[in-house]
């Protein structure tokens, strides 16, 4: 999926989740080494920009991170009202950051006009062996198929299912209008 030309189109892409999800991990895999745009952070959000080609277009995906949850909290409706699109992380291994799922999607809901396309990430699945463990894959596809989001397990640490779960939020920001 490597760009071959200007962007197309740019979609701006937040990041939320409890403390210590591995949203920042994550953002960073995605980005890896060709990632460029940071802001400073003076509003306690930075975000990195990384082009795909998807399907044979070329768009930019603007990562948009909170850098402290206290923060966060007061410019959060501001935070999520000019995004296309959330990824909603949670930690497999921390079942409190699952039980939190249904509140971040209120906040996602009552702070954008219309609805936006949203991908549950269960991140950390390095962390667990078979599927046992604090929160499984089925707990986790239930949740989303409750919710009306799309769904993926991924590792930061070990890179598994990044690729997955951008392409397919991508091709659901794409469906949009
Ligand atoms: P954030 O607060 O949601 O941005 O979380 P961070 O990205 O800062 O990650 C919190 C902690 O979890 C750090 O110690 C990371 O190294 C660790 N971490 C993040 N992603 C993974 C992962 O996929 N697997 C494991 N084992 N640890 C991770």
């Amino acid at each position: 999926h490597e760009p071959n030309g200007p962007a197309e189109r740019t979609f701006r892409i937040v990041m939320c989740g409890d403390a210590a999800v591995g949203k920042s991990s994550l953002v960073m895999r995605v980005v890896r080494k060709q990632f460029t745009n940071q802001l400073p952070s003076t509003l306690g959000v930075d975000f990195h920009v990384k082009t795909v080609n998807v399907d044979g277009h070329n768009v930019a995906l603007q990562l948009w991170d909170t850098a402290g949850q206290e923060r966060f909290r007061s410019l959060c409706k501001s935070y999520f009202r000019r995004a296309d699109g959330a990824i909603l992380v949670y930690d497999v291994s921390a079942e409190h950051t699952f039980l939190r799922i249904r509140d971040w999607i209120d906040t996602i809901k009552e702070s954008t006009e219309r609805s936006i396309p949203i991908i549950l990430v269960g991140n950390k699945s390095d962390l667990r062996v078979g599927d046992l463990g604090a929160v499984t894959k089925s707990d986790g596809a239930s949740m989303a198929a409750a919710m009306g989001v799309l769904f993926m397990e991924t590792s930061a640490l070990d890179g598994s299912n990044i690729d997955n779960t951008m392409l397919a939020l991508t091709r659901e920001l794409m469906a949009v209008e």
